[in-house]
């Protein structure tokens, strides 16, 4: 078994404090491939040495360690693009709301992967991260897929008075909280009475669900030949229609989107250098594990959700290995799905089977034994640790 390790030196992540605290840790626990975390955005416009960055590589390659850089693809925004003049960057969801317009919970923003402009900033981030150190082995992009939520307001309007017509008067209905806003979208109302004014249960949703622009929509019907019927106006209309007549074309679409980006990563940081490895993380499961919500297990749900076919990927020679956040999964479960996924890409290249380990998600040693034990017989190359920081002092 040979394993892989994320590490930050983001504030909250509990970083190393020397790189020889984390030599000795990686070799007590067979790590030999460090996925290191590099902050994206700064390297947009070009090559950048930040010391710490640079002493850590240097360190963990004089301890024969491969070390990888690795960003978060579609959230690395630049912040002169966190302005009106590049929504058009920004992807929209299926109310229409662009993520410029509402943050995820306020503040998080992705852009979209079909703009050529994402597309050619990921490029410019790989080859500058790759040339600020030219000791790393490779590029791990991490966050390649769309965000997805359907998000659920449930409120008890009995004692809302005569305030529940806000309520009763639909959409959209605005949530704000200091800076962070949210729309939600009615979606059942019952009332005791509506004289006098007694309020029952009202239901609100949020589809956090992308990317709906109608650069997209119109990419999808050429590319698909599908016609959105024309008397459709509201981009929720047209998003539903989509989804209840075409919708596995839609995921293909959005599949093939991502592809295309993992593809010009890929000939990026082979252009670099042919030698020199890229890697992706990818989900098992939308939208969290299935384990946690008492759910079965539906591998195709990243595909529905994440536009995550990246089996697919493999298969067209792309990645060099690939890490899957196998997260909050008992042992069992944990081999069963890195069995599945190792099954999947038929072994063409190596699995490091993501393990995380937290203060609500605990494990100790001997309990990592029994995971290790599940992705040996599942056929991984081994785990990648989620996180350093969470890691370091296993009791
Ligand atoms: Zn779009």
């Amino acid at each position: 078994m040979q394993n892989a390790v994320w590490v930050y030196f983001r504030p909250g992540f509990n970083p190393p404090e020397s790189v020889q605290e984390f030599v000795a840790w990686a070799k007590a626990y067979d790590v030999k491939v460090v996925l290191l975390h590099v902050e994206g955005k700064k390297y947009a416009d070009g090559p950048l040495v930040e010391t710490q960055i640079q002493e850590f590589i240097e360190g963990c390659i004089q301890h024969e360690l491969e070390v990888h850089g690795m960003y978060n693809a579609l959230t690395s925004v630049p912040d002169a693009w966190i302005q009106a003049e590049y929504k058009d960057l920004f992807c929209v969801d299926y109310h229409g709301i662009s993520i410029l317009d509402e943050p995820i919970s306020g503040r998080r923003l992705f852009m979209d992967p079909k703009k050529p402009e994402v597309v050619e900033l990921l490029k410019q981030i790989t080859a500058n991260i790759l040339k600020s150190y030219p000791g790393l082995c490779g590029i791990q992009l991490d966050f390649i897929r769309y965000y997805h939520m359907e998000s659920t307001l449930t409120m008890d309007a009995k004692a809302m008075g005569h305030n529940v017509s806000i309520l009763k008067q639909g959409n959209p209905l605005k949530l704000q909280a200091g800076d962070s806003k949210v729309s939600y979208f009615l979606h059942e109302a019952h009332m005791l009475y509506d004289d006098p004014p007694l309020g029952d249960r009202f239901v609100f949703q949020h589809k956090f669900s992308y990317c709906f622009c109608d650069e997209c929509l119109k990419g999808f019907s050429r590319t698909y030949g599908v016609e959105i019927p024309e008397a459709l106006e509201q981009t929720s209309e047209k998003a539903q229609w989509i989804l209840d007549h075409a919708a596995d074309k839609w995921y293909d679409y959005r599949c093939s989107i991502l592809e295309a980006v993992v593809r010009e990563v890929y000939l990026v940081v082979k252009a670099v250098d042919a030698k020199k490895q890229f890697s992706i993380t990818v989900w098992y499961n939308s939208p969290y594990g299935n384990e946690l919500m008492n759910k079965p297990l539906d591998p195709l749900s990243v595909v529905r959700d994440f536009g995550q076919n990246w089996w697919s990927w493999v298969n067209r020679g792309y990645l060099d290995f690939v890490c899957p956040m196998n997260y909050w999964l008992k042992p069992e479960g944990f081999g069963d799905v890195t069995k599945e996924q190792v099954a999947t890409i038929q072994n063409k290249v190596p699995l490091y089977s993501g393990l995380l380990r937290s203060d609500e998600y605990p494990l100790d040693s001997a309990g990592l034994e029994a995971y290790k034990v599940a992705a040996k017989d599942a056929g991984a190359q081994g785990i990648c640790f989620f996180h350093y920081g969470t890691w370091r002092n296993l009791p």
